[in-house]
């Protein structure tokens, strides 16, 4: 079988893919956002004792236009779920979202027969790309699945074990 020249042009942006990817891996800009009580965990995660900074995930922002993750962090109401997909499309791309706690996940302790008013896991209209379980999900959870999140955008998992598609 004969060797293929790839060109030097595709190698470079690969290479330049890895960095900026390394680059948004390690500086994630949440949300300021928090709906329920798991939104208390969170802002705990955000306190000196947490020390989110190890991650480079500790620059919250107020606004969704200068935000590339949302962590949907409490139970999600009908009546919320239009403000909360707002907020999402505010966001620029790339964007990732992550469910923090069982609300977030699966409607938990509200997901009850004959409940009116509870959206059954915030993947009913977002995108969710790491889940983090609990009722409430401690802050050392919380850094969990950053550090999952990080792997994700930076393709770490693919970096050690090329087998992985
Ligand atoms: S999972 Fe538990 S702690 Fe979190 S918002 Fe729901 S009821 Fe509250």
């Amino acid at each position: 079988m004969g060797t293929q020249n790839v060109p030097s042009s595709l190698v470079q942006f690969a290479i330049a893919d890895k960095l900026i990817n390394i680059g948004r891996a390690n500086s994630l800009w949440p949300l300021t956002f928090g709906i329920a009580c798991c939104a208390i965990e969170m802002m705990a995660t955000g306190c000196a004792r947490f020390d989110m900074s190890r991650f480079g995930a500790e620059v919250f922002r107020p606004s969704p236009r200068q935000s590339d993750v949302m962590i949907v962090a409490g139970t999600i109401t009908k009546k919320m779920m239009p403000g909360i997909k707002t907020l999402y499309d505010q966001m620029p791309e790339p964007k990732w979202v992550m469910a923090l706690g069982n609300c977030a996940i699966s409607g938990g302790p509200f997901a009850f027969e004959g409940q009116y008013s509870i959206v059954l896991g915030a993947d009913e209209f977002l995108p969710v790309d790491v889940y983090v379980p609990g009722c409430p999900p401690r802050p050392e959870a919380l850094l969990q699945g950053i550090i999952e999140l990080e792997h994700l955008v930076s393709d770490w998992k693919r970096w050690e074990n090329p087998e992985i598609a």
